[in-house]
């Protein structure tokens, strides 16, 4: 019997994700550059399966039923324009390669296409969930060429997380669009970290919280709206002792790492012209924390100023909950707005709804409040902004207050909250009638003779003055 699947790069996603398949009753067959690791795989963690292992990309193809289904789960970037390159000669019209890896959503595009003149189908698919996800049911962001997915979407399906009964996978769009919508997924991922930081610092060096009382609090927020995957592992983060008994948190060096795809997705809202400011300062909030050495040194040089927190802490901490929930609705609000208009700039023809279907499990934002936007899509598909919709409006109403508090409170204390303000300046542009552009554009048209528009004139006419009157 041939096997269903052939699966390119045994590292810690493929296995994983070889094993979820072999479970749901698939035959896969497995590559790996060095091969020593396929002989392991089937010796170890796949033996008794019905993996079959070999040793070159023809006995791979070999072994594949028809259309055949190459995916590839190796290191992002030239690795697999290689292997495509060695893959085409093998494959015949109608095939399709499936790559599964952090790709960057331009090289999709371009992969897709270029397939496509080969009469090859290609999907650049997100699959998020880590080794843990890919094991029991990741969260998988399937794009490309349409005319493949049929052939592959019950496996994907199968092994994806379920909510509800209804698989986290579903086909996001044309040509990169999995790969956007992973990249988005990330960014996201990224702000939800930084509030979540944010929170922690106002509370343990605001109010002065222990990790056992900080434990609690984060617990509590977990039965309520924040519910969701990572404000849960913060809690039971906040709750691991170390061998002393002392909090192993307070002991890890405060230097944070990234791999580039929040990066990439706020480049990406740069090139579009779409303000995505939550998501871009929680990637310098990493950038900032990995220079310690010259923060230690700023510390002593520019030391804060003493002050206490004396007031109602338990107003402060529903204040500083309040201010984790408006953020995070700025931040999704911000993401879906971004992809909207990725979506007509590149063609991903996305659906916003079946997004926040996917994410509501098996990925790191699995979370309560992804039911929320599904609902707000199902609502209106063609929302322009999250915060429009009835729902999200009457929640920032309520959070407002508390938002505002507790970034006055950072602010007060010099505790940095670079996600819950800049989000907070969002929120405040994003419903000002008129900003002073106005002066931006004068200025512009004074030292540039860019000329400007006027309040009193028609869109679309253009005037310039000498404003010094030296023509
Ligand atoms: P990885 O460390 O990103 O990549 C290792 C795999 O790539 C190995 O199979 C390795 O083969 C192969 N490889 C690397 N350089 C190669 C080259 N020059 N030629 C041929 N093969 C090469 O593995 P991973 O962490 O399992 O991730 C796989 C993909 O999934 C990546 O794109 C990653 O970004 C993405 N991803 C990872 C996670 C995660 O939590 N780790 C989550 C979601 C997505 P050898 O064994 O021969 O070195």
């Amino acid at each position: 019997m041939k096997a269903n699947i052939g699966l390119i790069g045994l590292a810690v996603m493929g296995q994983n994700l070889v094993l979820n398949m072999n479970d749901h009753g698939f035959k896969v067959a497995v590559y790996n550059r060095t091969t020593s690791t396929v002989d392991e795989f089937l010796a170890g963690p796949a033996k008794g399966t019905q993996v079959v292992g070999t040793h070159s990309l023809e006995a791979l193809v070999d072994s594949l039923e028809t259309p055949r289904i190459v995916m590839l789960m190796v290191k992002a970037g030239d690795v697999v324009d290689q292997y495509i390159e060695k893959l085409l000669p093998l494959l015949a019209p109608g095939d399709i390669i499936v790559d599964g890896g952090n790709s960057l959503f331009t090289d999709t595009n371009r992969r897709t296409q270029y397939l496509a003149e080969k009469g090859l189908n290609f999907i650049g698919t997100g699959v998020s969930g880590g080794e843990e996800g890919a094991r029991n049911g990741p969260s998988i962001m399937p794009g490309g060429n349409k005319a493949a997915w049929a052939a592959v979407k019950p496996i994907f399906q199968a092994i994806s997380a379920k909510v509800g009964g209804e698989p986290c996978c579903e086909w996001v769009g044309d040509n990169g669009a999995g790969h956007y919508v992973k990249m988005v997924h990330n960014g996201i991922e990224y702000g939800d970290m930084q509030l979540i930081c944010e929170a922690y610092q106002l509370l343990s060096e605001g109010l002065g919280l222990s990790a056992d009382e900080l434990h609690e609090i984060f617990a509590e927020w977990n039965r309520g709206e924040l519910s969701s995957y990572l404000i849960e592992i913060t809690a039971n983060i906040l709750a691991y002792k170390d061998a002393d008994g002392q909090p192993l948190l307070e002991k890890i060096l405060d230097t944070a790492g990234q791999k580039g795809t929040g990066k990439w997705t706020g480049i990406n809202a740069l090139d579009l012209g779409i303000p995505l400011t939550l998501i871009g300062e929680s990637v310098f909030a990493r950038c900032l924390s990995a220079q310690k050495d010259e923060r230690v040194k700023a510390a002593k040089i520019l030391p804060k100023q003493p002050s206490q927190f004396s007031g109602d802490k338990q107003a402060m901490i529903a204040a500083v909950r309040d201010a984790l929930y408006a953020a995070k609705i700025i931040s999704y609000a911000q993401g879906f707005r971004l992809m909207r208009e990725a979506s007509k700039e590149y063609k991903l023809a996305l659906n916003y709804g079946e997004i926040a279907l996917m994410w509501r499990g098996g990925c790191i934002i699995r979370s309560q409040f992804l039911n929320d936007i599904k609902q707000a899509y199902n609502k209106n598909p063609d929302l322009e902004n999250l915060l429009l919709d009835d729902f999200f409006t009457a929640e920032m109403k309520k959070a407002e207050a508390g938002w505002r508090k507790a970034v006055i409170l950072g602010i007060e204390l010099g505790i940095p909250t670079p996600a819950f303000s800049s989000a907070l300046a969002y929120f405040d542009g994003y419903r000002t009638e008129r900003l002073p552009a106005n002066l931006l554009q004068a200025q512009r048209d004074y030292f540039g003779a860019h000329t400007y528009e006027r309040v009193d004139q028609p869109r679309g006419q253009f005037f310039h003055t000498d404003w010094t009157g030296q023509g």
